[in-house]
């Protein structure tokens, strides 16, 4: 089973670099990195662009438009439904994870990621599992994490017990 990418959109894959007044622009590398995270992650929306998880065909075409992308290149990919808390944590199955052992990967930038999530995270020995960019602050941000990605493809924290058969 393939690996879960959780993705942040704003200053994760779209960068502000004139700050939120600015025009958006997909991030450096953004086209090659989701390409390439499609074939090999079950990629999964964490974004406010879509708190419900599925993402409306006007928001679609704009993303498509930013990355260079098809729309239907996009158009599979759902998240979870964590409108209802407006906390990202809730956009995360963690019974897949945390019981069922499935590997995952959190992008995202400092902004949505705090204390909060990190003490979750590192409660349950996943603090591994997150990986920071911000392509708004760094416009290579993004490429970096690529290949960090695939140098080391994810894996749950080691101690946190081996996947059942
Ligand atoms: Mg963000």
């Amino acid at each position: 089973m393939r690996p879960v990418l959780y993705l942040d959109l704003d200053d994760t894959l779209v960068a502000w670099p004139d700050g939120r007044r600015g025009s958006p622009r997909g991030a450096r590398g953004g086209r090659d990195f989701l390409r390439w995270a499609l074939e090999r992650y079950e990629v999964r929306w964490l974004t406010t662009w879509c708190p419900n998880g599925r993402m409306e065909p006007r928001l679609l075409r704009d993303l498509a438009r930013m990355l260079d992308l098809p729309a239907e290149a996009l158009q599979a990919i759902r998240g979870l439904d964590w409108s209802h808390s407006q906390c990202k944590l809730d956009g995360i199955a963690w019974m897949e994870h945390v019981v069922l052992r499935r590997p995952f990967v959190w992008l995202e930038d400092e902004y949505g990621f705090g204390d909060r999530e990190r003490s979750f995270l590192d409660a349950h020995g996943l603090g591994g599992c997150y990986l920071h960019v911000n392509v708004s602050t760094d416009a290579d941000a993004l490429r970096g994490v690529h290949a960090t990605l695939r140098d080391a493809p994810p894996a749950l924290a080691p101690g946190a017990g081996s996947a059942p058969s």
